[in-house]
């Protein structure tokens, strides 16, 4: 058995809260697999070069978070189809000198929902964002059979951009997509809502208005480790809630598996990193 340990890391600006080391290295336990995991701050200018080094470096493979996912689908030699319909990579694998991009954002969301208990099928769903996380899960929502999949943002236009993008493949899964607007209360309450905005980061309030949701409806924010402004109100509207922190570790679990063929236990993580004092 080679116990030489592979070389990984996530890259992203900013990147040095990430807990992507502990997760992959939590994994890698679980099967004796030895690895480095680093975590390395790169902006979107020194992306090509630094790929270029990452190669001659002998890494093996590479986690890519915000805001190099879509500069990363642009420069790998080779795409999974995922990938390529959603223009967007969070996975890398680098081998023959070549780099092979994944995306596993959207399986890492539909897993947690699964895990969750909640189902997409026939509901009236509403995505908010149309930032890379929004489309990146774009695929696996569709595929989760939502009877209805509303787009909203704040700058409407990218709602419309991503309607047009998706129409073939929400159609070729008999999904209605419509795009609402942001402050329209009238579509809701809806069944499940999914924020992949950033707002929970740089704002006070929700970007959604009261009246898109109800007791009835599951809330789950993309955001992870703090309570945002929508899941506050979620709170106050006794909705179901959820972060996205299992988001983050099923994400990880499928790079994990792309790299070693190899599935982890996901179920224990969260009771680790709070062991670890890390969440
Ligand atoms: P992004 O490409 O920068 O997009 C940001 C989105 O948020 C845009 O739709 C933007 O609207 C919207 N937004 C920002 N501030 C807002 C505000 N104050 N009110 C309403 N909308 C606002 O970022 P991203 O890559 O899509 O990431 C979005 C979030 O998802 C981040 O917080 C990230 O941490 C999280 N995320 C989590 C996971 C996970 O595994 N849990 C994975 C991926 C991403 P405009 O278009 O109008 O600017």
């Amino acid at each position: 058995m080679n116990t030489t340990p592979k070389q990984f890391a996530v890259i992203g600006h900013p990147v040095n809260h990430s807990l992507s080391p502990h997760i992959h290295l939590l994994f890698a336990g679980q099967f004796n697999i030895p690895l480095n995991y680093d975590r390395l701050d790169i902006e979107r200018e020194e992306l090509l070069s630094q790929l270029e080094q990452f190669k001659s470096q002998r890494f093996s493979g590479l986690n890519v978070t915000l805001p190099l996912k879509h500069d990363a689908y642009l420069l790998c030699q080779s795409l999974s189809d995922k990938a390529k319909l959603t223009e967007s990579v969070n996975t890398i694998s680098i081998r023959d000198n070549q780099l092979f991009g994944d995306t596993t954002d959207g399986i890492g969301l539909i897993r947690d929902l699964i895990s969750k208990g909640v189902k997409l099928k026939n509901t009236r769903s509403l995505l908010v964002g149309a930032g890379g996380a929004a489309n990146a899960v774009m695929a696996d929502l569709i595929k989760g059979r939502p009877s209805t999949l509303y787009l909203t943002n704040r700058t409407i236009e990218k709602s419309m951009l991503m309607e047009s993008h998706w129409s073939d493949f929400a159609k070729n899964h008999s999904v209605t997509l419509k795009v609402a607007d942001i402050n329209d209360r009238e579509q809701g309450p809806y069944d499940v809502i999914i924020n992949a905005t950033s707002a929970g980061f740089t704002s006070e309030l929700s970007p959604l208005p009261d009246g898109v949701i109800s007791n009835n409806t599951i809330c789950y924010d993309m955001i992870y480790g703090r309570e945002t402004p929508f899941i506050r109100q979620a709170i106050e509207h006794k909705a179901t809630w959820h972060d996205g922190l299992g988001m983050l570790i099923e994400q990880a679990a499928e790079s994990f598996r792309i790299w070693h063929d190899k599935t982890p236990d996901t179920s224990t993580i969260k009771g680790d990193l709070a062991l670890l004092k890390l969440i």
